[in-house]
């Protein structure tokens, strides 16, 4: 391509996009489009700007920093832009150590996208005829957001050859399952109505890092008076610009819910009323909360927040209406559902509201995800049937995400009658596993094995390619159409393609159709185009779940209009106000579901549990997200790691954990248990309550200074399970901390 300077610059155009990363935002998205014009008379086009969507009312006009930088990343030098395979002979393991590029291209050479999908294809059906199809594994997650980007063809493609299912349980499956024993449906308050609460209690919940878009309406709310209060174990940015940051033990949120709810129950303030006509087992919830186990004084001990706070929390929680005329609202998060224990945790959070009664007010209730209020037709674009049509003729079994290591290392090796055979290809794409998913050595041993053919879709050279046989170069959001809800707002978006793929980037839809067609699968649903695909997710045959909530919802209306918002139903003063009568809950009753009470159970992992009683591993680890990165998206991109430079290799302890270990800032430390160990440097100050340590999630190629091996924070995490959902517990995580001079070669 000849360079932008001898170009000659012709008309511009904007495209309404859709910003499709792992977030609650989910953000209308405005690209401007350069039209180049070569000295050779060659055509092409460049993305020179890109842009909030003022007209959108949730994301209005501005975007998060990390994708205001956006372009930074679509047209960086390190694109992946070319199918490449594994040069004979060049080993797999890390590549470009030490963030030094250059190994990758020694350990991988190009070829066509023929040659690539000739490769492929000939490697999954001999894998299929020799070990069954459910040796191949197809591992993805939300690397992209678009429907058709996260599960359409590719889906398909998979059911019909008979390959595992995978449960895709890393990020919010045990909070989600949680919401839905308690409501029945995914749904919650708007972000919008947040402006009108008098108390926003942000739980877990780090909203001007990770969720930016509802800040501006928690401020409009305490511009108009309302209290911020933050319920986190690390001091965030959210925590930092509080009115009040209450530091809680990792993994006691159950606890802390389930003392409010006595503190309310205790001094009369539920609203008897709603729990009358919404609820089902108010009595038995009452009799179990107000347990002298859960008396504030009790919860002090376990999460570690004073008694006196706890009380004045539920009281001001409960009491917010009538003292402001304003309802309370809490922003629950993820984080606090990663814990073993996190299902409990997100069902006790999630009954207050239920206790207060405070969906009726606009501006109470409480948001988790509104995910569920979308009703798209995910069967029509993933075709489950289809697995009936593969050569097993039945459902495939299913293989859990957040035990990667021991699908790789272990599922299949001692008894194949019972668990099916080894895993012997995995296709990874939307995801980026070797860095992400918990107990890390044991995902890079299984990635390591020789018989494991292994094919990787991906944008850049990442931990997981290093480990690849084949990668493939993927788009970025600019570069593909596609329809996007949202799980932090209530409107539908199409997301148009802004400019051409980058080199050879293929979608997701048009690799699986290549593959499937050179596999030889000749079912028509193989052969859908982009547009039939939204068509089908946008055509829900579903029972509504509110009347016809994508009401007159088309491609052609979104194409034209960008975002639309869902017809949910309104009260007489036309507000959406979700729970606020018994018509909303979905679940069993028809009414929010108080029973089974919620029975806090401290983590195995934690220092109430198990796990800590005989003092080997004594502190709780926080592998932290950066608010800079979107889980390990973005973590090679030199202007965001600059945003995450003051946590870049360091591991924050409290004063008291640093000085029993005679450690102070900038020390070197080994931080291990007996799943692995990663070297950092102290950093020690208030960041982290008492007998937390927090660091933050890297690339293990950015992760491997100073001699030692490139693993991050998740050679310290394990695959045990959540308690709902069969996720990830990523916060219950016990480590030792000492210094590194002091380490053995061997640990
Ligand atoms: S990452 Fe989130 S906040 Fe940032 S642009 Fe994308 S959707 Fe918006």
């Amino acid at each position: 391509m000849a360079t932008a300077e001898a170009q000659t610059h012709g008309q511009t155009r904007v495209v309404h996009a859709v910003c499709s990363l792992d977030c609650p935002d989910s953000c209308g998205v405005l690209v401007t489009v350069e039209s180049l014009t070569a000295p050779d008379g060659m055509r092409s086009e460049r993305a020179t700007k890109i842009a909030g969507d003022p007209t959108h009312p949730v994301t209005r006009g501005f975007l998060c920093a990390k994708v205001a930088q956006y372009l930074d990343r679509v047209y960086s030098p390190d694109r992946l832009l070319y199918p490449m395979r594994r040069k004979p002979g060049a080993p797999k393991g890390p590549a470009g150590y030490g963030g030094k590029k250059g190994r990758e291209a020694d350990a991988f050479e190009r070829i066509t996208w023929n040659e690539a999908l000739g490769l492929i294809a000939e490697k999954l059906k001999s894998t299929a005829a020799e070990f069954g199809p459910e040796s191949i594994l197809p591992y993805s997650y939300a690397g992209t957001l678009g429907k058709l980007g996260f599960a359409s063809i590719d889906r398909r493609f998979f059911h019909r050859l008979g390959a595992s299912q995978l449960d895709r349980t890393i990020c919010s499956e045990a909070g989600g399952v949680a919401f839905k024993t308690v409501y029945g449906i995914k749904l919650g308050t708007k972000p919008e109505d947040f402006a009108h609460a008098g108390l926003v209690i942000a739980w877990g919940a780090n909203i001007h890092g990770t969720n930016v878009h509802l800040w501006p309406f928690v401020e409009e709310a305490r511009r108009k008076g309302a209290r911020l209060i933050v319920i986190d174990p690390y001091r965030t940015r959210t925590a930092a610009l509080a009115d009040e940051h209450l530091t809680i033990r990792p993994g006691t949120d159950g606890m802390l819910a389930l003392a409010m709810m006595h503190v309310i129950y205790r001094d009369g303030l539920e609203d008897a009323g709603y729990l009358r006509e919404c609820t089902v087992g108010a009595s038995e919830l009452r009799e179990h909360a107000l347990r002298r186990e859960h008396s504030p004084e009790r919860a002090a001990e376990i999460t570690g927040i004073a008694a006196e706070a706890i009380t004045r929390l539920a009281r001001d929680y409960a009491l917010c209406l009538k003292r402001t005329g304003k309802p309370a609202v809490i922003r629950l998060n993820y984080g606090i559902q990663r814990a073993e224990n996190g299902g409990t945790s997100v069902r006790a959070a999630c009954m207050l509201p239920l206790i207060i009664g405070s969906w009726k007010q606009k501006g109470g209730g409480v948001q988790f995800t509104v995910s569920g209020a979308f009703p798209f037709n995910t069967a029509a674009l993933e075709m489950p049937e289809l697995m009936r049509a593969s050569p097993l003729g039945r459902d495939a079994r299913i293989v859990n995400m957040s035990c990667l290591g021991q699908a790789l290392t272990e599922l299949g090796f001692a008894d194949p009658e019972r668990e099916g055979p080894p895993v012997k290809a995995m296709f990874v794409y939307n995801s980026n596993p070797a860095a992400i998913a918990p107990n890390q050595n044991s995902v890079l041993r299984g990635m390591m094995r020789d018989d494991l053919f292994m094919v990787v879709h991906e944008q850049f050279f990442t931990d997981t390619t290093d480990y690849a046989d084949i990668v493939l170069p993927a788009p970025t959001f600019l570069e593909v159409k596609d329809v996007q809800g949202a799980y932090g707002h209530l409107f539908a978006q199409v997301s148009n393609r802004a400019i051409a793929p980058l080199g050879e980037a293929w979608s997701n839809v048009r690799l699986f159709t290549a593959l499937a067609e050179r596999m030889g699968l000749m079912e028509a649903c193989f052969r859908d185009t982009e547009d039939q695909l939204i068509d089908q997710v946008l055509t829900t045959d579903d029972p509504p779940l509110f009347g016809p909530t994508f009401a007159g919802i088309t491609r052609e209306r979104l194409e034209r209009e960008g975002h639309i918002p869902l017809a949910l139903p309104v009260n007489a003063q036309g507000d959406a106000l979700p729970f606020s009568t018994a018509e909303w809950f979905r679940t069993p009753s028809g009414r929010g579901e108080l029973t089974p009470v919620p029975l806090f159970v401290p983590a195995t992992e934690s220092r109430l549990g198990a796990g800590a009683s005989d003092g080997k591993y004594p502190l709780e680890f926080l592998p932290r997200k950066a608010d800079n990165y979107m889980n390990s998206t973005f973590a090679n991109n030199p202007r965001h790691r600059k945003m995450e430079a003051r946590t870049a290799g360091v591991l924050e302890m409290h004063p008291t954990d640093a000085a029993a270990r005679a450690l102070a800032t900038g020390d070197e430390v080994e931080v291990f248990n007996g799943r692995g160990t990663i070297w950092l440097r102290a950093m020690v100050g208030e960041m982290v309550p008492p007998g937390v340590v927090a660091a933050r999630i890297e690339w293990n190629k950015f992760s491997g200074e100073n001699g030692h091996s490139g693993t991050n924070v998740n050679a310290l995490t394990s695959e045990t399970l959540t308690d709902m959902g069969r996720g990830a517990t990523f916060y219950s995580t016990l480590v030792e901390v000492r210094r590194a001079a002091e380490i053995s070669p061997q640990h």
